[in-house]
């Protein structure tokens, strides 16, 4: 069933240079809507030169940023979030044209912006010092101040919330910002920088370029006047950018891959957490960093779960993002189509059992665009590439235990440590597992991972730092210690 799609708005192509939007130098990238093929339009493409610029014109903005009246800066980064609640449903068009999710699921992570802009706005206020008890004739102060000029880049899978949640929090430090996002998804960053520049944000405090990721990489870390990176994607390129930033000694963070565990006792309800699992697994097809990649089941449930979430998946429509009832879109490109196939035929070669799906989706409606069927994996075990390797689409991979003990340690067995998710009603059991579980985020009997009160972030390759919540905003500060004493 095919609902009335609609087209690419009116919006700016070109790159947000010091309150400027200018042409980039190395001509135009096309960006394509996944679900069909179609080219939406092309942007411009800067070279070192304007991504230098870019970071100078945050180098001069700085001052005036960080010393304007308080605030004053909180009302601007309130009314940027008036306007984007304001623009939301043009926004969720434009992330549902260039990603192909749902357009519900992109209403929702533009209602998050909003959500992360009001919040940061409010921390602005709350940046407290300290005084620390002082010999005789002194006083020992701790001032928290904003680092200097980040530069942000941020990947496809959130296209708009990776943005926000970056620049609102170092914004609110008095931090200002050049951001390079990713390649497939420029339309939202453009969308939102449209939306900064209504809000009255004054010139070079946020800036905005596209062109070639390695080079704009490289140019953050090597600059000296970039004092923070922040970085949401692959492990691969955390790695690099890590490595590049250590000549510049810059505070960094870095939120990469995950694998998640989802974790089921025997005790735990077992429609109400497959409804979870569904639900959280198809998010954005499962291009997720928090998305449960590995399924550990208790025996004795084990085979009533497997066949309530066969009948869970079969049920779920897949299609383009504007249509009514689709539940999940496709994939970003062909090459997250051939990662997947090659997970499943490794899979099952070695023994795994697809009891639902396990291949692209091809005909009709699906021909042109990068369309995959929702799989669920039987049989999964350690020998098999999907145990360690990230899943970014729509696999569920089951495996089963039998005690603790055992869960705990093939859940730790991974380099990565972001999400994890437990299940029980047991509250001992609960607390042994998520104590013992090597993963920055939690969720007990539920999926809720990431909310703007709460700090975000992972352990071991996936990364550094926390985003969101306070943590969020102490990333982009720096501490000093002044002691005043007197004549
Ligand atoms: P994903 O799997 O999410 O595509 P990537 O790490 O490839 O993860 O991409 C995330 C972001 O990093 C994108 O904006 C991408 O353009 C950018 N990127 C890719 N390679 C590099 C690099 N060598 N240096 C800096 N940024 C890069």
């Amino acid at each position: 069933m095919t609902t009335k799609r609609q087209t690419l708005p009116e919006m700016h192509t070109d790159l947000f240079i010091n309150g400027k939007w200018e042409k980039g130098s190395k001509g135009m990238r096309p960006v394509i809507n996944p679900a069909t093929g179609e080219t939406l339009t092309e942007v411009s493409r800067g070279d070192k030169a304007a991504f230098e610029r870019a970071i100078e014109a945050a180098k001069q903005a700085f001052p005036v940023w960080s010393g304007m009246e308080l605030r004053e800066r909180v009302k601007i980064l309130h009314r940027a979030a008036d306007l984007i609640e304001e623009n939301a449903d043009k926004l969720a068009l434009i992330m549902t044209l260039e990603q192909g999710k749902p357009l519900a699921e992109s209403k929702g992570e533009i209602q998050t912006n909003v959500d992360n802009l009001h919040w940061n706005a409010e921390e602005a206020r709350r940046i407290y010092g300290e005084t620390i008890p002082a010999p005789n004739n002194h006083k020992y102060e701790v001032r928290k101040q904003p680092v200097g000029v980040v530069g942000a880049i941020t990947p496809w899978n959130f296209p708009s919330n990776m943005i926000v949640r970056k620049i609102g929090p170092a914004l609110a430090a008095g931090c200002t910002v050049v951001l390079k996002p990713a390649g497939n998804t420029p339309l939202s960053a453009i969308a939102i920088f449209e939306i900064f520049e209504e809000a009255g944000l004054p010139a070079g405090v946020a800036n905005l370029v596209m062109g070639s990721a390695s080079e704009i990489g490289a140019t953050f870390a090597e600059s000296k006047d970039v004092r923070k990176l922040t970085f949401t994607g692959s492990t691969e390129v955390g790695h690099v950018l890590y490595e590049q930033s250590g000549k510049t000694l810059k505070k960094i963070s870095l939120e990469l891959g995950g694998h998640a565990p989802f974790i089921v006792f025997k005790d735990a309800p077992i429609s109400e957490t497959v409804d979870m699992l569904v639900k959280m697994k198809f998010r954005n097809n499962g291009q997720a960093c928090t998305s449960p990649n590995r399924i550990f089941v208790e025996k004795e449930i084990k085979e009533v779960f497997t066949k309530e979430l066969v009948a869970a998946v079969k049920k779920i429509k897949v299609g383009n993002g504007q249509d009514e009832g689709v539940v999940t879109g496709p994939l970003i490109n062909d090459e997250s189509r051939k990662t997947i196939d090659a997970q499943i035929k490794d899979a099952t070669e070695k023994g795994a059992e697809v009891l639902i799906g396990g291949g692209r989706l091809m005909e009709g409606e699906y021909a042109d665009g990068f369309f995959y069927e929702p799989t669920v994996l039987d049989h999964v075990t350690r020998d098999m590439t999907i145990f360690y390797e990230e899943t970014f689409g729509p696999v569920i991979p089951l495996l089963t235990f039998e005690s603790e003990d055992q869960v705990i340690e093939m859940a730790n067995d991974s380099d990565f440590g972001l999400a994890s998710y437990v299940f029980t009603k047991d509250l001992r059991v609960a607390e042994k597992v998520s104590n013992a579980l090597e993963y920055g985020l939690v969720a007990i009997n539920n999926v809720a991972v990431s909310n703007s009160e709460t700090p975000f972030g992972g352990m071991k390759f996936s990364g550094l730092g926390r985003e969101n919540g306070k943590q969020g905003v102490e990333e982009f500060m720096e501490t000093k210690f002044v002691n005043t004493s007197y004549f």
